[in-house]
C-alpha cells in the first residue's frame, strides 16, 4: 500500500530542525574562532580567478582603510585594470619589468627582473604599516628557480604577525602550501579561450 506522503507542515518542521542543528554547529565554530593573525593565503590551480580573487582581497582591505601593496611578478602585455583603479586608491605597485618568461626566453634578464621585484617584496614584508600584500604570480618565480625558495619562505615567516599576504599562481611549491593558513585551488571546468575567445580588457585583465 502506498505510504501517505508527509504534509507540508511536517516537512517544514523537519527543515527547521535541520537548520537549527546546522546553525548551532556554525555558531559553535564561530564562537571557538577567537584568534586574529596575518593570514598567508595561497590561490593556485589551473582555473581562472586566482589574480582576480587576490585583487578582490586587496580591494576589501582598501575599503576598510587598510594600507595595501601589490607586487606583480609576471607583467602581461596589457596593463591590468586593477592597477589603474588601486593605484588611484593609494595602493603601491611594483611590476616586474619584463614580459612573460615564455616570450622573452632570456633567463639572465628574467632572473635579474625577478630579483629586483622580490627585493621590493622583501621590504614590504618587513613593513608593518602594510596590512595586506598581494604577491601576484609569485609561484612561477619559485618553480622556475628565478628565486630561492628558502629566501622566500624566510621572508614570509618573518613578516609582521598581523600582515596578510596573498600568493597567486599555478603549481605552488609544496613548502609554501605547508606554510600557508588558507589554500584554495581553482579548477578549470571550462574556459572561453578554448572556444576561441580572446582575453578581453575589463574582464581578463
Ligand atoms: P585572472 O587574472 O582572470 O583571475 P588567473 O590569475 O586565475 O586569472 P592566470 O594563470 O594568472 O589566471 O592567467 C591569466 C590569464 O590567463 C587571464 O587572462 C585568464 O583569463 C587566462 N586564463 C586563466 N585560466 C585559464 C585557462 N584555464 N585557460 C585559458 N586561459 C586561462
Ligand atoms: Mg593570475
Amino acid at each position: 500500500m502506498e505510504q501517505p506522503s508527509d504534509n507540508s507542515e511536517q516537512k517544514a518542521e523537519r527543515h527547521k530542525a535541520r537548520q537549527q542543528k546546522l546553525k548551532a554547529g556554525v555558531d559553535a565554530k564561530i564562537a571557538a574562532a577567537q584568534d586574529e593573525k596575518g593570514i598567508l593565503l595561497v590561490l593556485t590551480g589551473n582555473g581562472k580567478g586566482k589574480s582576480t580573487a587576490g585583487f578582490g582581497t586587496v580591494a576589501r582591505a582598501v575599503g576598510h582603510g587598510h594600507k595595501a601593496a601589490v607586487v606583480q611578478f609576471i607583467k602581461g602585455t596589457w596593463e591590468c585594470g586593477e592597477r589603474k583603479l588601486l593605484e588611484g586608491a593609494g595602493v603601491a605597485f611594483e611590476v616586474m619589468g619584463t614580459g612573460f618568461t615564455w616570450e622573452t626566453q632570456d633567463r639572465e634578464k628574467d632572473t635579474a627582473a625577478a630579483l629586483k621585484a622580490w627585493e621590493v617584496a622583501e621590504q614590504w614584508l618587513k613593513d608593518e604599516s602594510i596590512q595586506c600584500l598581494l604577491l601576484d604570480e609569485l609561484t612561477y618565480m619559485v618553480s622556475y628557480h628565478y628565486l630561492d625558495l628558502e629566501r622566500v619562505l624566510t621572508a614570509l615567516k618573518e613578516r609582521p604577525p598581523m600582515q596578510h599576504v596573498i600568493i597567486t599562481g599555478r603549481a605552488c611549491h609544496r613548502a609554501i602550501i605547508e606554510l600557508a593558513d588558507t589554500v584554495s585551488e581553482v579548477q578549470p571546468i571550462k574556459h572561453a579561450f578554448e572556444a576561441g575567445i580572446k582575453a578581453q580588457p575589463g574582464f581578463d585583465y
